[in-house]
Formats: C-alpha cells, sequence, structure tokens
C-alpha cells in the first residue's frame, strides 16, 4: 500500500530538513606518502523515516564513514549536516550533546552491561539524559516490548541468547527518541535465525517512523531495508532504492 507520506502533503513550507546531509566529504588518516584515503568524495542524503544499507567490502570506508555520521569523528574535508545542524560549526560540548540527543547505537558486540538486567540496560542511556526515574522505567519496558523482550526484562545478558542480547541493545537505542540510529555490522555476530530477530526488531523501529542506516556486508540485512548505498574503496559506487521512504520495509509490504 503506496500512501503519500504525512510529509509529502506538508508542502515545502513545514517539510522537516533530512536527517542526513552529507557533502563532498573526505577523511584521510596520516600525511604525505603513508596516507591513507578512506573516504574520497562521499555525499548523499537521508530522509526521516528512510531505511539504508551502507554496503562495502571490508576497508571501503563504512567504519570511517559511520563515526562521522555519528559524530565520533570529523572529516578531513567536506560537510555533515544532522537534522539542520552543520556537525563541524559545533565545538566537542555541542557535538556530544547533538549526538546524545539524536543518535541511537548499535554495535556489532551488543556492548551490554554484563551484570545488570536487560531493563536497567535500556534505562542507563536516559539516567545520561537526566529522565526522572519513574519515566524512564516506563520507556524502558515499552522499548524492550517493541523489540519482542517484555518477558526477558529482569535477565542479565549472559541469560539471553545473541538474537536477544542484540535486540537489548536495538531497544537501548531506540529509548531516548533519537532522529537517527546508526547500526555498524549489527548481526556480524549472529547465527541467520539471531539475524532475522534483530531485522524486525530494526523494521518495527522504522514502522514506528525511527530513521535507520544501518552498515553491513550481508544481503540478509540489505533485504530489509528501503535503500542501499554502495561503497568500493571510499566513494559510493551505487545508491540503489527498493521500496519509498514513506512506505513500510520489505518484509511489512508483503503482507499489507
Ligand atoms: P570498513 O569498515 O569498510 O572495513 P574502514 O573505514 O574501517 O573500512 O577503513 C577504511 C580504510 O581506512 C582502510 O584502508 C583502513 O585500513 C583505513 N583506516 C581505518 N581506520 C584507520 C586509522 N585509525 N588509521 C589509519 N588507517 C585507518
Ligand atoms: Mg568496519
Amino acid at each position: 500500500m503506496s500512501l503519500p507520506t504525512a510529509d509529502s502533503t506538508l508542502g515545502s513550507v513545514g517539510l522537516p530538513p533530512p536527517v542526513i546531509e552529507v557533502d563532498g566529504i573526505h577523511r584521510t588518516y596520516g600525511e604525505g606518502e603513508t596516507a591513507v584515503h578512506a573516504l574520497r568524495g562521499v555525499s548523499f542524503t537521508v530522509d526521516v523515516g528512510d531505511y539504508v544499507a551502507i554496503r562495502g567490502a571490508s576497508g571501503s570506508g563504512k567504519s570511517t564513514l559511520m563515526n562521522i555520521l555519528g559524530c565520533l569523528d570529523a572529516p578531513t574535508s567536506g560537510r555533515y549536516v544532522l537534522e539542520g545542524h552543520d556537525v563541524s560549526r559545533l565545538d566537542d560540548g555541542q557535538q556530544a550533546i547533538l549526538r546524545n540527543r539524536r543518535i541511537g547505537f548499535v554495535f556489532q558486540s551488543f556492548n551490554l552491561l554484563r551484570r545488570t538486567s536487560a531493563l536497567a540496560n535500556v534505562e542507563l542511556p536516559m539516567v545520561y539524559a537526566r529522565i526522572p526515574r519513574k519515566d524512564r522505567h516506563r520507556r524502558a519496558l515499552a522499548a524492550l516490548e517493541l523489540v519482542g523482550l517484555s518477558d526477558r526484562t529482569h535477565h542479565l545478558p549472559n541469560e539471553l541468547s545473541g538474537g536477544q542480547q542484540q535486540r537489548v541493545a536495538v531497544a537501548r537505542a531506540l529509548v531516548t527518541s533519537p532522529s537517527l540510529v546508526l547500526a555498524d555490522e549489527p548481526t556480524g555476530n549472529l547465527d541467520s535465525m539471531s539475524t532475522e530477530e534483530v531485522l524486525v526488531a530494526l523494521d518495527h523501529l522504522n514502522v514506528v517512523g525511527r530513521t535507520i542506516v544501518v552498515i553491513t556486508h550481508e544481503d540478509q540485512v540489505v533485504a530489509h531495508t528501503k535503500r542501499t548505498i554502495e561503497l568500493l574503496d571510499g566513494m559510493i559506487v551505487s545508491d540503489r532504492r527498493t521500496v519509498a521512504v514513506g512506505d513500510r520495509p520489505p518484509r511489512w509490504r508483503a503482507d499489507s
């Protein structure tokens, strides 16, 4: 079903800015003869509600790009605008605020606290964001429900499967209501069944309006997204859209 999205009915006046605007980004490590040109002129835009896979072989620049998109690293040249904020014009403190408020991260290695329940792991970013305790609890439960883990809230990470642990990490990434969820090889450590569980959780996030960028080299991941950007040697070699930004992700369209 392909209805006009809320965005397209607003007209140009009320249109929100793209979540990501990347313009001519270069990232060079080191100098002189030993310099590594990890990104060589990368430009693209990601609109609100998109679900994008960034794919490329090892060494193609994916993590370098992810670090820049996550305001964890600065480009050598070029411009990165996150939700209308020109990141290079912000100081470190402002970048940290932007990162904490607007971006949810999911890493390959889950990065959960070991001795802490699923619920407490999901509450943690809200502690940093100074969200009141009673709201933290309610929101963490809602996030765990969204990833299908309502019945595992008091389990420790080592009492959960890999796929369940990564779904806790997805819940943690979404609980602060970020504008952008960035995932770097989120299924890299998982078998294909657990991979599917995690991807279904990301699909849910996208259905409720989150913008997702997932870095991967797996076809199984790409099949869930709406658009694939292919990196080769630090450059974009293709940018293919399979589903319109405002539509539901592929798996959800099949049964609609
Ligand atoms: P990918 O995530 O696609 O495997 P990376 O972004 O990690 O690619 O790396 C792109 C290129 O930049 C590679 O040639 C890599 O060796 C190099 N590189 C990455 N990080 C650094 C660094 N901190 N210092 C020097 N070279 C780096
Ligand atoms: Mg990498």
